[in-house]
């Protein structure tokens, strides 16, 4: 998805592994304007301005998948650093911002703070950096309020944790469930086609198709 360059903004992207749970953070921009978000600074957030410096790129917003202690921990740090917003993700997941502080005491992360997103997003809604358009699909299941960022000209999306290459979320915590999780990879993610490549929350990114075809969760074999 790097330097591409047709008749449409052309994007730069850089994932920066975040916490002891090797989160996927995403930092990314339009090459044309160098304008970006950071996607899910679930901690570590020295390392994520390192990466901020070295691409030499404005930040404009944050954006979060879902309100999980590994994707938000970094989250009200780097928005006071910054002086942007936090977008996302839907209110269903807002009684994982009251957590944050609990579960970074659980895993031994300093310094992590409850915090209110600026912004709630809901199905249909549309982000944007740039030149680069992202519709939001609220898919349940690995949290009440997981969303994804879809890049429909890129064929890009970021799923955070609802589907894994060859592997689903989790849904042993509270408020989740494995069927909603099914329900919304295969009636929001499936439907946007085979050709579409996607990051995710944790491990290597990989493609609708792929998964279709083989992940055990969606083959009927886990
Ligand atoms: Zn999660
Ligand atoms: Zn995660």
């Amino acid at each position: 998805m790097s330097h591409e360059n047709e008749h449409k903004a052309a994007a730069g992207a850089v994932i920066i592994p975040v916490t002891l749970f090797q989160q996927n953070c995403m930092l990314l921009w339009d090459e044309t304007t160098r304008q970006a978000v950071v996607i899910d600074p679930g901690g570590d957030v020295p390392l994520i301005r390192d990466a901020i410096a070295k691409a030499n790129v404005n930040v404009e917003a944050i954006w979060l998948t879902h309100g999980h202690i590994d994707h938000v921990g970094g989250a009200a740090e780097l928005r006071d650093a910054l002086k942007v917003e936090i977008i996302g993700p839907h209110i269903d997941d807002r009684f994982l911002f009251d957590l944050v502080e609990e579960s970074g005491a659980k895993y031994g992360m300093a310094g992590v703070r409850n915090f209110t997103p600026d912004r709630w997003l809901n199905e249909g809604d549309r982000v944007s950096v740039g030149g680069l358009n992202f519709d939001i699909l609220h898919c349940p299941g690995h949290s009440p309020g997981s969303v994804v960022y879809y890049n429909k000209a890129m064929k890009f999306a970021h799923v955070g944790d609802v589907l894994f290459a060859g592997s689903v979320g989790r849904t042993d915590f509270p408020g989740c469930s494995h069927e909603q999780l099914i329900q919304s990879i295969t009636t929001k993610l499936l439907p946007l086609g085979d050709d579409v490549g996607f990051i995710c929350g944790h491990g290597p990114g990989s493609s609708i198709g792929q998964e279709r075809m083989t992940n055990p969760f969606l083959t009927g074999q886990a």
